[in-house]
């Protein structure tokens, strides 16, 4: 045995405290000056080989590794800290945030549970968003990865609590009926996947039309649910969407928490993108009735601007949550005092192990307070207000869809094209504008018609970031058109 075995601990500490303070030097610039980049721009293929060698065989200095990520990664980001990157609906991260995720990672700790400062930490933001939310203080809630992990724990509460039998014990072999989940034809992709994780299968998730202003419509509800009963099969969750990803449509979630009570079936609430709206001055009266909801997924990484990941799950009855998922192996029993003695964390989710994600929403929270975000959520607001009178004043451009939060679907529209042209001339807009580093926006397809998307959920953008998405949409689509009209 050697008196001096190997360790990760570096042999010259000081040599490490000189890199690390260059990293953070360097990390402040990288922010201040965001907005002198471009938002995006491609790998050189030289760059992109060095990312795909193997497993390293021998070790190098520290400041060797840093300096390959300063030249190899720093400068080819996805963009979305960038003023003018609008894409799906991301958020756009704050630099107090990256030192949370820094110093959750320097003290190390597991968030599966126990008696520790951390877990104390991860419980008071739980409570924080209940708040945010008008939950009340008895509800529970867990912060996760994300918005998808958040509806999967969200659904599988309500699918246990809904299912009338002991489905931890039986399974779904020993439902009496098929359930049925309802959401609307607007409903994120991971509720799908959900469904299908839970065993339950694709078919079990009814889409409900939606309306001409793409909420979910409630007759078409009201019959589906109808029609099922009928059928043999087990109404049990409507899945309402506060925020959908096309256009940022919120269902009416009073009238759906009406149906719900009086239909007796479980109400989740799918607020990864509005949810927050709860905490806006302006924006707040469009999630009315959000606290109805039996449980309530949220996504502190896209309008809290929390670096990713971090998602919340919140369940208005505690004791549902506790026993869709809590389990106590022998291993992990609580002691009456010390390390063990604390909440296991870990019942109410699928993670034993969990990081330390509460603290970056901790450390921005506490420094700028709470109405600040809600003032920012209201500002994106009328950002996209801004960028929708931009695009109905100039005449190439067509709003594709009335603006209700902050995600706007325009396109390219000279007149006289086909939808397939229009779609082509649309696409080639916006690669073109991301090759350039200019701006991001993506895509989708809505009521049969494809339009360029932009959701503007960034702190940093200003209105002349709109303005210039606006005239470059309009310059690059008259450059493209004779090309795009060809055949
Ligand atoms: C983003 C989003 C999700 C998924 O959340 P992730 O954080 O990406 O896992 C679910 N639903 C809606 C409406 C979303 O916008």
């Amino acid at each position: 045995m050697s008196d001096a075995p190997e360790t990760l601990d570096p042999a010259d500490w000081d040599a490490h405290r000189a890199v690390a303070h260059r990293m953070v030097d360097d990390a402040v610039d990288y922010i201040r000056d965001v907005r002198s980049r471009p938002v995006w721009q491609d790998m050189p293929p030289e760059v992109r080989a060095r990312l795909r060698e193997g497993v390293p065989e021998n070790g190098q200095p520290i400041h060797e590794v840093y300096r390959q990520i300063a030249a190899d990664v720093l400068p080819y980001p996805m963009g979305n800290i960038h003023p003018r990157f609008w894409m799906w609906y991301m958020g756009a991260s704050n630099f107090t945030g990256a030192l949370g995720d820094f110093l959750a990672a320097i003290l190390g700790s597991n968030l599966g549970g126990g008696d520790h400062a951390a877990a104390e930490i991860d419980n008071q933001v739980v409570g924080w968003m209940k708040e945010m939310v008008g939950y009340p203080a008895t509800a529970s809630g867990t912060l996760v990865s994300g918005g998808s992990m958040a509806n999967l724990i969200g659904l599988t509460v309500a699918r246990n609590t809904m299912s009338g039998i002991d489905l931890r014990e039986m399974g779904i072999p020993a439902l009496t009926a098929p359930m049925r989940l309802y959401g609307s034809d607007q409903i994120h992709s991971c509720h799908r996947i959900a469904v299908e994780a839970m065993g339950l299968g694709n078919r079990a998730l009814r889409r409900v039309p939606s309306d001409a202003a793409c909420r979910m419509d409630l007759s078409a509800l009201r019959t589906a649910i109808a029609e099922d009963r009928e059928t043999g099969l087990h109404p049990a969750c409507v899945i309402a969407t506060a925020g959908t990803v096309n256009t940022g449509a919120i269902d009416d979630l009073e009238a759906i928490a009406d149906l719900c009570a009086s239909e007796g079936l479980w109400m989740h609430v799918d607020g990864c993108i509005g949810a927050l709206l709860a905490i806006a001055p302006k924006g707040s009266a469009l999630v009315r009735g959000i606290a109805r909801a039996d449980s309530i997924a949220l996504d502190p990484h896209k309008w809290l601007h929390a670096p990713f990941e971090v998602g919340c799950a919140l369940v208005r009855d505690a004791a549902a949550h506790l026993e869709t998922f809590s389990v106590t192996p022998e291993y992990l029993e609580a002691a009456p005092r010390g390390i063990a003695s604390g909440a296991w964390l870990h019942d109410f989710g699928l993670q034993t192990s969990r990081g330390f994600r509460a603290l970056k929403v901790w450390m921005a929270l506490k420094e700028h307070g709470l109405p600040k975000f809600g003032r920012l959520v209201d500002q994106d607001l009328a950002h996209a207000r801004y960028l929708s009178d931009r695009i109905e004043a100039t005449p190439e451009l067509t709003l594709c869809f009335p603006t209700v939060i902050n995600i706007v679907c325009f396109r390219y529209d000279p007149g006289g094209l086909s939808e397939t042209a229009l779609k082509r001339l649309n696409t080639e807009i916006m690669v073109q504008m991301q090759e350039a580093g200019i701006a991001a926006v993506s895509d989708t397809t809505v009521q049969g018609r494809h339009c360029l998307r932009a959701a503007i959920n960034n702190h940093r953008t200003i209105p002349s970031d709109l303005d210039l998405l606006a005239q470059e949409a309009v310059r690059l689509g008259h450059a493209f058109v004779p090309e795009a009209a060809a055949d």
